[in-house]
């Protein structure tokens, strides 16, 4: 219920950019079994994208953008993990537009609107930029260094790393303290 409240208010720029990613894909014909929960997108890759949009250890990417996800035909329970774990991310992000679109909308309405509008992953790419700049180097890859090593990207791996007993370390935490 907390979790609707908060894609239905100021989460809002991410829950429509993601509807908008995954129907792109949709009618691009790169993805195929569209579903809806929670009002997340998702859908399936096509086997051709799976077969291609892949990590160098040839493991099949999953793709979140906003709160729309395409998975590969069979995603592990920590891809989905995983993927769920950036909608949070997002949703952080947008209530930090919230307030500073709120704050520009003091001096400029429309500005302000636009700000919240942009927010979500558009403002993670920073992120992927200043990654790159702290670990491009001729031995590390663009992969390795503008998305693996991205804070953000890091954050997810370890949230959804297996702890001792199994579970996520997400899962442990909000057994403990949720
Ligand atoms: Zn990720």
């Amino acid at each position: 219920m907390r979790e609707i409240l908060i894609r239905c208010t100021g989460a809002l720029p991410s829950v429509l950019l993601g509807h908008l990613w995954v129907l792109l894909t949709l009618c691009c014909g790169l993805s195929y079994r569209p579903s809806w929960r929670r009002f997340v997108a998702s859908a399936t890759w096509r086997p051709w994208v799976e077969a291609r949009w892949r990590s160098a250890r040839g493991n099949p990417y999953a793709t979140t953008i906003g709160h729309g996800t395409i998975y590969p035909e069979r995603p592990s329970d920590t891809q989905i993990e995983h993927e769920e774990f950036h909608l949070l991310q997002y949703e952080d992000l947008c209530f930090a537009g919230v307030f500073v679109g709120g704050i520009a909308a003091l001096f400029d309405g429309p500005v302000g609107l636009g700000v919240w509008l942009s927010s979500g992953a558009p403002w993670l790419l920073p992120s992927f930029l200043t990654s790159t700049i702290r670990y491009k180097t001729r031995r590390n890859t663009f992969e390795a260094a503008s998305y693996r090593l991205a804070v953000f990207e890091i954050a997810a791996y370890s949230a959804t790393k297996k702890h001792i007993d199994g579970r996520s370390w997400l899962r442990v935490f909000r057994e403990s303290y949720a």
